[in-house]
């Protein structure tokens, strides 16, 4: 059996020197370019119920979240949040940076900085328009450019396959940590050629940056929520260089992603947290499948940031065209029901084969919700419904963490 096919999408090579591969798209899974949305409900949406990020609007878990990861992890992440501090400073400045050089009229350097970016190593490059819409309201003023670079660093494939582990976790942070280096790097260069740079990263992000990589034809989105890039999936750490130099931008492509998904459901069903949604729903003008912070955030927290639905996932596992290809000759998707693919470690609770999942108590999901400040005044009204009225001292003291909370809030991006 082989499928009809509707179209192939071309690609650069995983690596610099390596050669252009051809991912075929069958006609049962062709759909948009990108992915299905309603422009003018994402305008409506990104003007009248702007996204937050969640750092901001989903505070509340933050201190929670750092005490309760394993105390292996907290260690290591203290080291790498002291070697970062400097560089998450630069970024923040970076658009004041001047030009180093001068810029020659009516020249275009897509193709100079696409070159340079793949030499030094980035994976997935592309080029879009900073589209502002997907921009967190506390990031609004501070993001200056009107072009994206999309770069992507695949993360090690070895380490990943372990999740959840440590070492699976300590690959995500060690990504971040050389692809900001790199991003600097990229930075100086259209500097050098007469033009601004902004870097933003991945530890505090602008806004969610799959939608720019998707637009820039460097993959569509998964059922897990991530970029499914061509050749290595999920296992990608983005982040964006936005600049005023001039760029001609990619088209977004159809890989077949948006149907396959459906087909595949592997992560939906091997989610230890019961935390993705197997039907599509149209969320703030695109069609996708939505993820269950609630029931997620609590996994990842207490199990090395999780990321089985990133390591069951045959396209981070196999790569794009190996997984189409295997699905136009046979109608399956390469991997699912095996154990090579679908078995997962999750720590003490041991191992869990295909159909098998891990059970969590019902307090493990009772974790701090939305705002701090919110979180805050439930808890106060909590105590109010079950008798005592605070006496002045604890009065002035709630008082006084309202006002932190609020500070918090207000300092994230406070750089004009
Ligand atoms: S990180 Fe873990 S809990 Fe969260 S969606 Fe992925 S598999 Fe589910
Ligand atoms: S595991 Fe399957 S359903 Fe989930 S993102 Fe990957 S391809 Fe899509």
């Amino acid at each position: 059996m082989s499928m009809q096919l509707s179209h192939t999408v071309k690609r650069l090579g995983r690596r610099y020197e390596d050669a252009e591969i051809e991912v075929p798209v069958p006609e049962q899974l062709a759909s948009v370019p990108g992915i299905p949305q309603r422009s003018a409900d994402v305008s409506f949406f990104s003007r009248e119920h702007p996204l937050e990020s969640q750092s901001i609007d989903m505070s509340a878990d933050r201190q929670w979240a750092w005490a309760a990861q394993p105390d292996d992890l907290i260690e290591f992440r203290d080291d790498q949040e002291e070697r970062m501090e400097s560089l998450y400073e630069a970024a923040h400045v970076s658009a004041d940076v001047a030009p180093t050089g001068t810029p020659v009229p009516g020249e275009d350097l897509t193709e100079d900085v696409r070159r340079l970016a793949r030499k030094m190593g980035f994976g997935e490059v592309g080029f879009t328009r900073y589209d502002r819409r997907y921009t967190f309201a506390g990031a609004k003023r501070w993001a200056k450019f009107e072009s994206a670079i999309c770069l992507a660093v695949e993360q090690d494939y070895r380490q990943t396959q372990t999740a959840p582990s440590i070492e699976a976790d300590q690959a995500r942070f060690e990504t971040y940590e050389i692809q900001m280096k790199m991003c600097f790097e990229l930075a100086d260069y259209l500097r050098y050629r007469g033009y601004r740079a902004q870097l933003h990263d991945g530890a505090d992000n602008s806004g969610p940056y799959i939608p720019l990589f998707v637009a820039a034809g460097l993959g569509q989105l998964g059922a897990n929520g991530q970029l499914l890039s061509p050749h290595f999936g999920s296992r990608a750490r983005l982040m964006l260089v936005t600049t005023n130099a001039p760029l001609t931008y990619d088209e977004p492509q159809d890989y077949g992603i948006h149907k396959f998904c459906q087909e595949c459901q592997v992560c939906v069903s091997r989610c230890p947290g019961r935390a993705l949604m197997r039907d599509k729903v149209w969320w703030r003008g695109v069609e996708k499948n939505k993820l269950v912070y609630e029931r997620c955030r609590p996994i990842m927290v207490t199990y090395h940031g999780c990321a089985v639905c990133m390591k069951v996932c045959p396209v981070q596992r196999y790569g794009m065209k190996p997984v189409m290809s295997h699905y136009v000759e046979t109608g399956e998707v390469l991997g699912k029901g095996t154990e090579n693919l679908e078995g997962y470690s999750m720590g003490e609770k041991g191992y869990f084969g295909r159909g098998e999942l891990p059970s969590f108590e019902r307090d493990l999901f009772d974790i701090p919700k939305g705002r701090e400040e919110d979180w805050l005044f439930q808890q106060f009204k909590e105590r109010l419904a079950s008798g005592g009225v605070p006496d002045e001292a604890a009065l002035v003291e709630f008082a006084s963490e309202v006002k932190k909370a609020l500070d918090k809030g207000e300092t994230t991006f406070d750089i004009a």
